[in-house]
């Protein structure tokens, strides 16, 4: 299921952010114009996720743009962390979680023909512990932007965990858009799909067809006679992670930069995923690719 390789399907690449806020709850825009200010930047799909509503989003679709209904619910937590913070991608009704085991939440979403993000592990403070337990979602943020106001929008570290200790999961940046500046337009995924509609970018977010990103571009991976080979925009470090002290990371020799490179993957690697670091900090993420 998650062993699509983005890079070899057909289609277009749609770039998309899968959260965001409106004055429909804390955010700073009113839906329309939350709508416009991504249409206008280029963006060709926007995820619309207010707390614990959902949004009548139809009228905010164009030919060239997709607008997607959803939600950030927050059931509480039975395992000793904070509350939950989950991305409802594609729901259209309210999911009333005040009192539902966070179980039963994904369950819902799954039941609307929805997909479930954990939301910004770091910022929420959340281990393993809190995650091991649940079922059901398909990623997790690797960044959130808004969360970097005090530090804290990278979630490598819990993606890992959950690579190395749960399931195939796949990994997401995201904006959480609530103002117009800071936490706008910074983490985005770029999605390969065969169309801009609902169904071709769900399908291709569920299969793990597309790659995340702060700005540098992942043009190409292939896998082949046990090696994967990256391809991507200028880049001061591509690394290969993989579970716990497997993995390589390749720096651009002084005064340079890499736009290729190859890993010879050891024998009963679980799994591989890749990382692009351009010479600002900026990063890419790809999903990882399981064996
Ligand atoms: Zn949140
Ligand atoms: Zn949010």
């Amino acid at each position: 299921m998650f062993n699509t390789n983005p890079f070899q399907q057909p289609g277009q690449w749609y770039r998309g952010n899968t959260h965001s806020h409106s004055t429909e709850s804390d955010g700073k825009l009113p839906v329309a114009d939350r709508f416009a200010a991504y249409r206008e930047e280029g963006y060709d799909f926007l995820v619309l996720t207010d707390h614990r509503k959902v949004n009548d989003v139809q009228a905010y679709s164009t030919s060239d743009f997709l607008a997607i209904s959803g939600s950030e619910v927050h059931p509480s937590n039975p395992y000793g962390g904070p509350t939950y913070h989950i991305v409802a991608i594609n729901i259209h009704e309210p999911v009333n979680c005040a009192k539902m085991h966070p179980n039963a939440v994904l369950e819902d979403i799954k039941t609307q023909g929805g997909e479930a993000v954990l939301c910004h592990p770091y910022w929420c403070g959340h281990t393993i512990s809190d995650y091991l337990p649940l079922r059901g979602y398909f990623a997790v943020e690797v960044y959130n932007d808004t969360c970097m106001g005090i530090g804290k929008g990278f979630s490598e570290q819990a993606w890992d965990d959950l690579l190395d200790r749960g399931g195939p999961v796949l990994g997401i940046a995201a904006d959480d858009s609530h103002g117009t500046e800071h936490d706008c337009f910074h983490g985005w995924v770029m999605v390969k799909a065969q169309e801009l509609t609902l169904e071709g970018i769900m399908k291709a977010l569920r299969t793990g067809t597309f790659y995340s990103t702060l700005g540098p571009e992942i043009v190409d991976i292939n896998l082949a006679d046990n090696q994967i080979s990256v391809k991507c925009s200028a880049a001061q470090s591509i690394v290969f992670k993989s579970e716990c002290s497997r993995g390589r990371r390749i720096l651009a020799p002084e005064g340079e930069l890499l736009t290729e490179a190859t890993y010879s993957i050891p024998d009963n690697t679980k799994y591989v995923r890749v990382e692009v670091t351009d010479e600002t900090g900026k990063k890419a993420w790809s999903n990882p690719f399981f064996f």
